[in-house]
């Protein structure tokens, strides 16, 4: 355990208020943080309210007249030096993750630095930011476009990944020379503060990265409200997603959604099943399968179903579940009580239509006194109406489906209204392209579990959202583009 991961027992390091133009700001009391695996008290929050996400809007009004303008090699070294810092206390704030949201700590620590790569990423890509010169029509005339920052951007953010979907979002916006606002998640705003906390010291200037702590409404209605807000960046459902881009059509801002999924992973029969079977594991219990990202319908062709079942019940046997402190442990607990609620429901449902449970199926709360659930594979036959088939499960549950054919396999798996990521398994080089092209998602990762990283386009389609965090595009995403046009050179 590391000494952070000490400390958090005394409380002796943890900032609960929000950051505000540089300073630390208390509000009303409000709500409690909790170790989701075994309910410990982390910290008492204070909310802010909208009167300070008011505040923290005009700070970061103020602070982007002159950071548009700071050159873009200056504010790349602070967002660079914000990166090293990141790098240099990945194990405090891995610690923190661990205990405010429950991943193991090997995995949070995996996503400090993935976080952190977006950080690095975003302060090189920031200086190519390049125009175009461009002919024109008209005699004597020159155009050209110019990528400027679009404004002040306020970010919401889900508790699944508190520290990455920060990073992914702020370094980018930060990069290109917008202010931000920050509304984490109540679950895990440490990682939040933590970061701020860092921001503080790399030197961005007072204004420039602020974080408000509170209710989300009200401070919803306040981002979306203001005509300062130019953009409002949001990872999390759908639903809230929809209310957002309604509240935002007022003020015309722009949207960037990253939001719920439903990923299929589709098998094929002449995929090297071994490792397909690791892949879904990868992919379904990484954060206990809390991810937009995960599995949530395997389907696999008849041919080897029944194999990959096997394959799978072996992997399933053998994860270690408990507290994320705990060596050897790779599914933590799930975020809340209400999760596990969520969960039993969904398998209840499978249970009643006769799904075969192979693996789990039941809360681990008593045994581990936690918000834990057990490691579950559930085979579906050919029922995609079970709600495990038509919700997003987030949770540590997999369900197996078998399909005959390659256009059936292709059909189900793009009857979802989402689209973020879809996962192909073949080693025929024709399916690849076949199935690619036709499966109707942002991201696929052909015998690939995982597809996200600092350099590629992260995203998805329908009802999985706007736009793109990620590569040249997650920068790009954050700047207005501006025409010029000028006449009478030859005079
Ligand atoms: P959520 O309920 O939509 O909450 C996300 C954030 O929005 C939280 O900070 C939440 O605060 C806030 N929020 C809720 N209602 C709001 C409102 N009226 N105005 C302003 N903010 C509001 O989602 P979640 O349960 O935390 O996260 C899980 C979801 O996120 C899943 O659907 C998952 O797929 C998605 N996700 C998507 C990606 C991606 O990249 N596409 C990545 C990670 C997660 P409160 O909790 O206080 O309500």
């Amino acid at each position: 355990m590391t000494m952070l991961a000490d400390r958090l027992k005394d409380r002796a390091l943890l900032k609960t208020d929000s950051f505000i133009k540089g300073r630390w700001v208390a509000g009303a009391p409000w709500i409690k943080v909790v170790n989701p695996s075994d309910r410990s008290e982390l910290a008492r929050l204070t909310d802010v309210g909208a009167e300070g996400a008011c505040q923290a809007i005009e700070a970061a009004d103020i602070a982007f007249q002159h950071w548009k303008k700071t050159s873009v090699f200056e504010r790349a070294r602070i967002v660079r030096t914000w990166h090293d810092l990141i790098v240099e206390h990945a194990d405090d704030l891995g610690a923190l993750i661990t205990a405010e949201m429950g991943k193991p700590l090997p995995e949070a620590k995996g996503e400090v630095i993935y976080g952190a790569s977006f950080v690095d990423w975003s302060a090189e890509e920031a200086k190519r930011m390049y125009g175009e010169t461009i002919q024109t029509p008209f005699p004597g005339s020159r155009g050209w476009t110019l990528h400027q920052p679009i404004g002040v951007v306020a970010c919401i953010t889900p508790w699944n990944f508190p520290s990455a979907m920060i990073t992914r979002k702020c370094a980018p916006a930060l990069a290109a020379g917008c202010t931000v606002v920050v509304k984490p998640a109540p679950e895990t705003p440490l990682s939040a503060l933590a970061l701020a906390e860092l921001a503080r010291r790399a030197g961005f200037p007072d204004g420039v990265f602020n974080v408000v702590v509170g209710e989300a409404a009200p401070i919803g209605e306040a981002f979306t409200r203001s005509d300062t807000v130019r953009m409002v960046g949001f990872t999390g459902s759908t639903p809230v997603g929809k209310l957002l881009m309604k509240q935002a059509a007022g003020t015309v801002k722009r949207v960037a959604l990253e939001l719920g999924g439903n990923a299929p992973f589709v098998i094929m029969d002449d995929a090297d099943i071994d490792k397909a079977a690791d892949g879904v594991i990868a992919s379904k219990f990484r954060a206990s399968g809390q991810t937009c990202v995960s599995a949530n319908r395997i389907i696999a062709h008849e041919p080897i179903a029944d194999q990959l079942i096997e394959a799978l019940k072996a992997h399933i046997d053998e994860i270690k579940v408990g507290p994320g402190f705990d060596d050897g442990v790779t599914v933590g607990p799930l975020i809340h009580d209400e999760a596990v609620a969520r969960v039993e429901g969904l398998v209840k449902n499978a249970r009643e239509r006769g799904a075969v449970i192979h693996a789990g199926g039941a809360p681990l709360v008593d045994q581990l006194g936690g918000s834990f659930y057990a490691p579950t594979l559930v085979e579906g036959g050919q029922d995609f109406e079970l709600d495990l088939a038509n919700n997003e499960i987030f949770g540590p549950v997999a369900s197996v489906y078998r399909v005959g054919n390659e256009d059936e396999m292709i059909r189900l798996a793009n009857a979802t209204p989402y689209g973020l990521a879809a996962y192909v398994y073949t080693r025929d080089v024709g399916r690849v392209h076949r199935i690619t092209e036709a499966l109707d998602f942002g991201m696929i990762g052909v015998n690939a579990p995982m597809v996200g990283s600092s350099a590629t386009p992260f995203g998805g389609v329908k009802q999985s959202g706007i736009g793109r965090e990620g590569g040249k595009w997650g920068v790009e995403e954050f700047t207005e583009l501006k025409f010029v046009l000028l006449s009478g050179i030859d005079q």
